[in-house]
């Protein structure tokens, strides 16, 4: 098969969250299936070109009255094709937040297909992505279902429905099949409007992470390569080195980490109880995260110096987005807290299980369907053929977060051996594409037949 993805984001050179880590993964699982994958991405100013390899001009076609300049190269051994308009559309900005990004990104969908279309291009499937490329799904079958790419399949996938629930109704009326990234959140969402009248064409595959890329035993930014069976040692050696970095206390001390978007979704009240109770626990906290509103990073800021102040060398904040810093934090913490309010899929706890970090998480979306709790969820795990692997909770209040933590930090103290089992565990467990590629490539012959 040949499939095209057409995305705005795609890790790690233009990734704001988990669209763009699916896009890569995703598209190398499949890939190593022996299918045909290329990626058609903006050629937005801000891409780390450092990371893209051959890196050439192709060639350029006009549409809509604009020259259209195509680059290409191999990111993560993925072919992707560089739309770069002339009319500035991405010349500013890094992906989000330019104040007309329904116009850019329209253009961007519009544009892709229409390469596609004059290069004589016979992809089996194009594969669109949340509300950012969910304009190829109408436009597809509006401009070009009548030209040679009538045979094409049309797969949607919605990774968050927060954003643009209007362009995700419509892709929803258009595409020949769709996803989302976890079957409880398929679950969660299947009444709402934009989803409801399509029920019969719209599935939860879980994500999942490519263990190339998040791997402890080939990882630079972290100072010894671990498998599962020195987990012990390569975690104390991050943490030493998780502490020294950040100044921290250099002691054998329950560590708490926390990667993410600081947005309402994530549940930033339960971060900030988790902070004080591990503090108060003794333990030490990193968080790693950044706010895309004002206010919440000011509030973050303020919290950050009031809490660096009081317990020096027990906590950090580090306020901004830094790749080298999460593999190190995953890799050197013990617990990765994720209490979100709703999480489609969530890739922290997936990544933090392959480090060795235990998971804590609200039991939401796709972190009920992949962590199950070490006392409550023993028959839920076995049922999806895998160990217990975390602690979960169920409300999002502070009572919530405190039986998740309480008991997480209680068996780090008290039963250490039994712990350190369970990191040992974690680790072995396949979050990776081999499943879910499978369950895609089986929608995506599905799609075909639709045409
Ligand atoms: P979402 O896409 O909703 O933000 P996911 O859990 O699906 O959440 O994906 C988050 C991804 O972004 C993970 O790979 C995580 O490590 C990464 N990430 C989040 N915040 C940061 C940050 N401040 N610095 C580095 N990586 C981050």
């Amino acid at each position: 098969m040949h499939i095209v993805h057409i995305a705005v984001e795609m890790a790690p050179i233009a990734k704001v969250g988990g669209l763009g880590d699916v896009v890569t993964s995703l598209s190398r699982a499949v890939r190593d299936l022996n299918h045909n994958v290329d990626i058609i991405l903006p050629k937005y100013d801000c891409l780390n070109l450092s990371n893209v390899k051959d890196f050439h001009y192709h060639k350029n076609y006009f549409w809509g009255g604009t020259e259209i300049k195509v680059w290409h190269g191999k990111v993560e051994g993925l072919s992707v094709f560089f739309l770069e308009p002339q009319n500035g559309f991405f010349h500013v900005g890094c992906v989000y937040g330019c104040g007309n990004d329904a116009e850019r990104f329209g253009f961007f969908c519009h544009a892709a297909l229409e390469f596609l279309h004059q290069n004589e291009f016979h992809p089996d499937i194009i594969h669109c992505h949340d509300w950012s490329s969910a304009p190829v799904a109408w436009l597809f079958k509006e401009h070009y279902k009548h030209h040679h790419l009538s045979k094409v399949g049309v797969v949607f996938t919605i990774h968050n429905l927060e954003f643009g629930a209007h362009f995700i109704g419509k892709a929803m009326t258009y595409t020949d099949k769709a996803t989302t990234v976890s079957p409880t959140y398929s679950k969660e969402v299947s009444g709402n409007p934009a989803i409801a009248p399509h029920i019969h064409k719209f599935h939860g595959i879980i994500n999942g992470i490519d263990p190339d890329i998040w791997d402890p035993y080939n990882d630079k930014f972290i100072p010894v390569s671990y498998t599962s069976k020195y987990v012990v040692e390569g975690k104390k050696a991050a943490k030493e080195a998780l502490q020294k970095r950040l100044g921290l206390k250099k002691a054998d001390l329950p560590l708490l980490g926390v990667i993410s978007r600081l947005t309402h979704q994530k549940g930033i009240h339960l971060m900030k109880h988790a902070i004080y109770r591990t503090l108060e626990r003794g333990g030490q906290v990193v968080l790693l995260g950044s706010a895309p509103d004002s206010c919440i990073q000011n509030d973050f800021v303020n919290l950050a110096n009031q809490l660096h102040s009081q317990h020096h060398d027990r906590v950090r904040l580090c306020l901004m987005y830094d790749e080298p810093l999460s593999h190190l934090i995953y890799a050197g913490a013990d617990f990765i807290l994720v209490p979100s309010i709703f999480e489609p899929c969530g890739l922290t706890q997936l990544i933090a299980m392959r480090y060795g970090s235990v998971p804590i998480v609200r039991k939401t979306g796709g972190l009920c369907d992949t962590v199950f709790d070490v006392e409550r969820d023993r028959d839920r795990a076995h049922a999806q053929g895998f160990e217990p692997n975390g602690f979960t909770f169920d409300e999002a209040d502070v009572k919530g977060v405190d039986y998740a933590l309480n008991r997480a930090i209680v068996t780090w103290y008290e039963n250490r051996d039994w712990f350190n089992n369970l990191c040992k565990t974690i680790m072995e467990q396949d979050w990776s594409w081999n499943r879910p590629a499978l369950d895609y490539l089986e929608l995506y012959h599905a799609a075909r037949k639709l045409t």
